[in-house]
């Protein structure tokens, strides 16, 4: 399944894309090209602008209604509304830079990593559309802590 998401929600975006969904996001998309990316590539529209989901309902798009809350919530509403449990498999995550997928690289080819990383890490992926090297670091345990609060939404159905 992808997603298509509005100009405001590119920090959820980001996270859609670390578990691993397609979802495109950028900034200068105007509602018009938005709904008919969404129409002609087969997305699911993620928005809280009621306007924009009137008009995905009359077009028949597939749209989910996002509270405005928090990532928590939103990612919560997301899942239930799929019925899917989230799973974060780092193997599968996209770029959350520009949602291009990431391949683990050998250490030997990491470059423009700071060397005490180099040193601790062993472990790295590598966006070849935007060049970008990843590492479990700080920035990881984070969306780890995130996980772990998303799972204890979904244990009692
Ligand atoms: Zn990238």
């Amino acid at each position: 399944m992808r997603f298509i998401v509005d100009c405001m929600h590119g920090k959820l975006a980001r996270k859609m894309r670390i578990y691993g969904y397609d979802t495109i996001y950028e900034n200068n998309l105007e509602d018009d090209e938005i709904l008919s990316r969404a129409q002609d590539e087969k997305r699911v529209l993620l928005t809280s602008d009621e306007d924009l989901i009137r008009r995905a309902y009359s077009k028949n798009i597939p749209v989910i209604r996002i509270p405005l809350d928090n990532d928590l919530s939103r990612m919560t509403k997301i899942f239930k509304v799929l019925k899917v449990k989230p799973v974060l498999r780092p193997k599968f995550s996209r770029c959350p830079q520009c949602n291009d997928i990431i391949k683990r690289i050998n250490k030997s080819d990491v470059k423009d990593v700071p060397d005490k990383i180099l040193k601790r890490k062993k472990v790295f992926y590598k966006c070849f559309n935007c060049g970008k090297i990843y590492w479990y670091g700080s920035h990881w345990k984070k969306i780890r802590e995130f996980e772990e609060t998303l799972k204890t939404q979904f244990r009692h159905p």
